[in-house]
Formats: C-alpha cells, sequence, structure tokens
C-alpha cells in the first residue's frame, strides 16, 4: 500500500478491511466492537454455505447477537450474507437505499 493510499483510508475514517464508501453497514459496525474471537466466530457463521446443516439463519444469527447486547436487523445480516451491503459495494457503485 503507497502512502497515498494510507493517506486516503485515514481521511475516509477506515480501520476495517469492511469499508466501502460511506458508513458501515451494521455488521461492520458491531463486528468493530466486538473481541477478535468474536469476529471469527460470527464470520464463521455467516459463511457457512447453504448446504452445512448446521448453517443459521439470519433470524437466529440476530438473535444471537441481540442477546449479546448488540443492536442490528436482520435485514441486515441478510443484506450482508448476499454481499449486498456496504462492505462489499465498490467505489463505481452508487450505495444503494436502505
Ligand atoms: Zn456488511
Amino acid at each position: 500500500m503507497s502512502i497515498a493510499e494510507r493517506a486516503e483510508r485515514i481521511r475516509e475514517g477506515s480501520t476495517s478491511p469492511f469499508r466501502g464508501p460511506g458508513q458501515p453497514c451494521p455488521i461492520a459496525l458491531i463486528m468493530s466492537q466486538m473481541t477478535e474471537e468474536d469476529i471469527e466466530t460470527l464470520e464463521r457463521e455467516l459463511w457457512r454455505p447453504h448446504t452445512d446443516r448446521g448453517r443459521l439463519t439470519a433470524p437466529e444469527l440476530t438473535q444471537i447477537l441481540e442477546e449479546e447486547g448488540y443492536t442490528l436487523s436482520k435485514i441486515a445480516v441478510e443484506r450482508h450474507r448476499r454481499q449486498e451491503c456496504r462492505c462489499f459495494k465498490r467505489r463505481s457503485q452508487e450505495p444503494s437505499t436502505s
């Protein structure tokens, strides 16, 4: 990464690898408040394949996170899982309405 890119990242307030333009999505936001261990667990649960019988649904994941004190909607989980949230938007694309 060049100095110019690093400077740009700081200007954008980017500290997470999950950043697209603008504010982070609710999932990225709560991950920024989590321990590394919790982030790893959450990522593992998020990216389980559909064929995995242990895969949790978005409402189930949402419930677990709410019980841990995080506020989010299952829509946010679904969008992040489908990679339709801000984390996965390319700079050239307009952010979709949320
Ligand atoms: Zn996201």
